[in-house]
């Protein structure tokens, strides 16, 4: 595994890398045993457990969602409203760039 830049981190569907800010961050709490979306990093977490970041493109959400790849990224299955809220924030998006909607 070659070192990442600490701001990057890498879309489980397309494998680019984006800044950190720019994904949705899904993450594992092993705690509570429960999986949670986090749509910007500003959102402060202190949740402890295995992330997984996919980037704002619809198609990615679907080669994710075809793929498994975020429940194999959590090994965890993840429920449905995750991934609905996943697909009604993209919905939204402008094709070529995304601008932060104030209603996420
Ligand atoms: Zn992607």
């Amino acid at each position: 595994m070659p070192r990442l830049p600490s701001q990057y981190r890498q879309c489980v569907a397309c494998r680019n890398l984006y800044f950190r800010s720019d994904l949705f961050r899904i993450i594992y709490d092993r705690q509570q045993q429960t999986v949670q979306l986090l749509q910007t990093s500003k959102e402060k977490t202190r949740l402890f457990g295995r992330s997984a970041y996919l980037c704002r493109a619809m198609a990615c959400l679907q080669t994710a969602m075809k793929g498994k790849k975020i429940q194999k990224a959590l090994k965890t299955s993840i429920p449905d409203d995750i991934l609905i809220c996943l697909n009604d924030a993209l919905k939204g998006n402008h094709p070529g760039g995304y601008t932060e909607s104030k209603n996420l």
